[in-house]
C-alpha cells in the first residue's frame, strides 16, 4: 500500500502531514499491518519521539471489526510498547466484557503513537497532544483504518473524536450515536476510559462506567449485524 492520498480515507484535518522540518520514514508498499508497525517505529514526523521510549502502534487481529481509537499511549503503554495495557486498558476490557464484545473482534490504537509528557516530581505526567502532532500522526491511523477496514470506529475521548469526526465535535453531547462516515460504515464517540478512573467518587465512577457500557452496547449490536 502506498501512502498516496488516494489510498487513504479522507482526513478531517486539512493540514495532515509531518510537522515542518520533519519527515516520515520510508513507507511500506504492502497492506501488511506489521510492515506499517515496523515503519512507524522509526517515525520522526513530529518531536514527540524524542522524549518517549518507543512508538506504540495499534494492536489486535487483522480481522477485527472494530477499531478503538484513544488519544495517545500513557506511561505504562510507553514502557510496554503496547496500547491500552495500563489502568485505562483494564477499564476498557471490563466494559467490553460487560457490553458482550469479544476482545478478539477489536483492534486498539491511538490518534498519536508517542507518549507526550512533562515532569511532575518523580512521575511523568500526561500532556495533551496538539493539533499539529495529531495531524502528523494521522498517516499511521489512516493506514490502520485502510488496512483493517473496520465496521465501526470508536473514538475514545475528545482528541480522537475531534481528529476523526470534526474539530468542533462535543463528546458530551453526541456520545453513543452511530455516525456514518467515509472512514467506516459507523463511527461512534464516547468517553476515554481514563475519565472514568478520574471520577471523584465511587457513585459517579459506577454511573460513568454504566454509561460507557451502554455506548459500547450500540457497537455490539453492529457487530452482531443488528444495525
Ligand atoms: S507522535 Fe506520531 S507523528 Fe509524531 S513522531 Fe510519533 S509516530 Fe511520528
Amino acid at each position: 500500500m502506498s501512502a498516496g492520498k488516494g489510498d487513504r480515507p479522507p482526513s478531517n484535518l486539512p493540514e495532515a502531514g509531518p510537522e515542518p522540518g520533519h519527515e516520515y520514514p520510508e513507507l511500506p508498499e504492502t497492506r501488511s499491518i506489521g510492515a506499517w508497525r515496523d515503519a512507524a517505529a522509526h517515525c520522526k514526523a513530529c518531536d514527540l519521539w524524542t522524549k518517549a521510549t518507543q512508538t506504540v502502534f495499534g494492536e489486535g487481529k487483522r480481522t477485527a471489526k472494530v477499531i478503538f481509537v484513544g488519544e495517545q499511549p500513557g506511561d505504562k503503554e510507553d514502557i510496554a510498547g503496547r496500547p491500552f495495557v495500563g489502568p485505562a486498558g483494564r477499564v476498557l476490557d471490563e466494559a467490553l466484557e460487560a457490553a458482550g464484545i469479544d476482545r478478539d473482534t477489536v483492534y486498539v490504537t491511538n490518534a498519536v503513537k508517542h507518549f507526550k509528557w512533562r515532569t511532575g516530581g518523580k512521575r511523568r505526567l500526561h500532556e495533551k497532544p496538539n493539533r499539529s502532532e495529531i495531524a502528523a500522526c494521522r498517516l499511521w491511523l489512516d493506514a490502520e483504518i485502510a488496512i483493517l477496514k473496520p465496521q465501526v470506529i470508536v473514538c475514545l475521548g475528545a482528541t480522537a473524536a475531534q481528529a476523526l469526526l470534526s474539530p468542533t465535535f462535543k463528546v458530551t453531547k453526541e456520545r453513543g450515536k452511530l455516525i456514518p462516515s467515509p472512514l467506516a460504515p459507523h463511527v461512534l464517540a464516547t468517553v476515554h476510559p481514563s475519565s472514568i478512573l478520574r471520577a471523584p467518587d465511587d457513585a459517579s465512577r459506577e454511573r460513568e462506567m454504566r454509561l460507557f457500557v451502554e455506548d459500547l452496547r450500540a457497537v455490539a449490536k453492529v457487530i452482531r449485524g443488528l444495525c
